[in-house]
């Protein structure tokens, strides 16, 4: 009689574990962009678990009514620096610091990005991504998704090593868990000239597509040509490229992340934490200044070439993190960069970059429950980007003003 009592318990038990695994999250809204431009009306997404299941008008009852708001994909940043912070100084540390603060630190850059609509990042530059990566991953700390390069490829001309040095230190990130390899084969805007040869940048690219992980390249001028005929993934901010570079990049299918202000609004904003420390002497910020013009003529440049693949990257970095969409009002307002181009950069055209097109990007079925809600419509006043109520990440709710 107890054994069956037991029994009955149990199975009570697992009976309340299939309910609740099949609990089903109805959102009811009044305009949703599916991510890959188009644009629904008046529907209801179903979730169940992390994914989004079905698109049905008629499902009930409805958990979260966004009616009103703009219902879109969470965003995707193809580049950020997650770990960089002010030091407890207030100054800028750089991405590389390794404390008890700074892994706080982080793990607030990582919560506010969420909670600012960006549910998957790529980090470019820092093996300190790893346990932040894998803490979120559990479910232990609230933040985006992220994919890691761990340490990058810092182009030091001969003294980067041989071809086969750096065919090994790309296969080490690989055994150290980087989802992509980060390669510096530029300067910077200011000295754009190649850190590595044609021979080094093929090395690099070559042993990662054998390994079977992407390579993004910070590049400028005859770097981004290069990086093309390298074979590599994608081109990291591109600045002073050519038509002609451009249209490489496209023969060669070669994806590009151009910024089109907030990293170096960031610079100026918060100056008084960069002045001082390295790269950032009182000069750098009159460059900086001089330098924007040259970023939005870029992305001006670069959306009229054909058929080229420009994905969504803010970089970024201490004093941006959280304030990643400002990038999105930069491309529209001061790039030329059409407002559904632009949501569209960062929701399935970066999915497809990053190669996870069949799991985040869109709002379809069978994709991950990365929802977010804006109060305004993006396509009128881009700056709706930055009235973020509603954020879902794999089916969970990080945020929901809209109460
Ligand atoms: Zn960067």
């Amino acid at each position: 009689m107890r054994f069956n009592g037991l029994v009955a318990g149990l199975a009570l038990m697992m009976c309340a574990a299939s309910v609740a695994a099949q609990k089903q999250i109805v959102i009811a809204a009044s305009t949703v962009f599916d991510g890959k431009g188009g644009v629904v009306h008046n529907t209801r997404i179903v979730v169940e678990g992390s994914k989004i299941i079905r698109i049905d008008s008629k499902a009930g009852p409805v958990d979260y009514d966004l009616r009103g708001l703009t219902v879109l994909p969470g965003w995707i940043d193809s580049h950020v620096h997650i770990t960089w912070s002010f030091g407890p100084d207030g100054k800028n540390a750089g991405a590389a610091i390794s404390s008890e603060y700074f892994a706080k630190a982080a793990a607030a850059n990582a919560k506010i990005t969420l909670l600012a609509g960006f549910t998957t990042v790529q980090s470019v530059g820092s093996p300190n991504d790893l346990p932040l990566r894998d803490l979120i991953a559990k479910g232990t700390l609230p933040g985006p998704r992220i994919l890691t390069s761990l340490e990058p490829l810092m182009g030091r001309g001969d003294q980067t090593g041989t071809p086969d040095e750096i065919r090994a230190f790309v296969r080490k990130q690989k055994e150290a868990g980087a989802d992509l390899i980060k390669i510096f084969a530029a300067g910077s805007v200011r000295r754009p000239q190649m850190l590595l040869s044609q021979e080094q940048l093929t090395a690099a690219c070559d042993e990662a597509k054998k390994l079977g992980l992407r390579t993004l390249v910070h590049a400028y001028k005859d770097a981004v040509g290069a990086a093309a005929r390298a074979g590599c993934t994608q081109i990291e901010h591109g600045t002073l490229a050519s038509d002609d570079d451009l249209k490489l990049l496209v023969q060669k299918g070669v994806w590009l992340d151009p910024q089109a202000g907030l990293v170096m609004e960031n610079y100026l904003i918060n100056k008084e934490q960069f002045l001082g420390t390295p790269g950032f002497p009182e000069e750098a910020f009159k460059t900086i200044k001089e330098i924007i013009p040259f970023y939005h003529d870029f992305m001006k440049q670069a959306i009229k070439v054909p058929g080229l693949k420009i994905v969504f990257g803010s970089d970024a970095l201490a004093g941006s993190h959280g304030r990643n969409a400002e990038e999105l009002i930069d491309r529209v307002r001061d790039g030329g960069v059409d407002p559904m181009a632009a949501m569209v950069s960062a929701n399935s055209l970066a999915a497809e970059a990053l190669g996870m097109s069949n799991q985040i990007g869109s709002i379809a079925p069978g994709l991950q429950a990365d929802i977010i809600a804006l109060d305004g419509d993006p396509l009128k006043d881009i700056t709706a980007v930055r009235r973020v109520v509603f954020v879902m990440k794999g089916g969970v709710v990080y945020k929901n003003d809209r109460r």
